[in-house]
């Protein structure tokens, strides 16, 4: 089938103020996932960030898996941000507040999502194929396309793993496997601010 796919080639990534630059691997379109999310964990990270308000609309990543990632310049500048002690960790840009990637906590579990919004060229991922947390009436939410995330995602990672490419990543000490900056951790306050907004206010 000719159906025209991403564009495979390195995909350029930086913040808004530029001070943050990497790219993703040649490649990376093709093994990765474009993804949206509509939950209000990803929502509340946008406004804790200050970044404009995605609700009713979702939150635009692209997931691949960290040995991708190569940062030219701004390590110095990644700050994480975790809704929770337990929660995913939300890597932003310490500049200018431009949210950059999610990861899980270990990183033996290779697993990265970048915002799309921070490629130059957000259309070489393709469409979006996963639509999470997508609210229904009577406010329940379903989930589109997770076979193939979930399919492509154990691939990528399991890849990673075996071959021993999850050591590579930039977002964790290789050898203690700390996080490289420390967690922000908002209160129970300030929680409760973030998730009791309502849209557009
Ligand atoms: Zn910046
Ligand atoms: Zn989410």
């Amino acid at each position: 089938m000719a159906r025209r796919r991403a564009d495979n080639g390195p995909l350029a990534f930086s913040c808004d103020c530029k001070a943050v630059r990497g790219h993703l691997q040649a490649g990376a379109a093709a093994r990765g996932v474009h993804a949206v999310c509509y939950c209000r964990d990803c929502r509340a990270a946008e406004l804790w960030l200050g970044r404009p308000d995605p609700a009713p609309g979702p939150v635009d990543v692209f997931q691949t898996t960290p040995d991708m990632i190569r940062f030219q310049s701004g390590t110095d500048r990644l700050g994480l941000l975790r809704l929770s002690p337990k929660g995913l960790m939300r890597w932003y840009a310490t500049c200018c507040n431009a949210p950059l990637f999610n990861t899980l906590a270990s990183p033996r579990l290779p697993f990265a999502a970048l915002h799309v919004a921070r490629l130059d060229s957000p259309e070489s991922v393709g469409p979006v194929r996963v639509h999470s947390f997508v609210p229904r009436p009577g406010g329940r939410s379903a989930h589109r396309g997770w076979g193939r995330m979930i399919l492509r995602l154990v691939t990528g990672m399991g890849g990673a793993r075996l071959s021993g490419r999850w050591r590579r990543t930039p977002f964790f000490d290789p050898d203690s496997g700390a996080p490289v900056a420390e967690a922000t951790i908002p209160d129970k306050a300030a929680r409760a601010a973030l998730y009791s907004r309502a849209p557009g206010s």
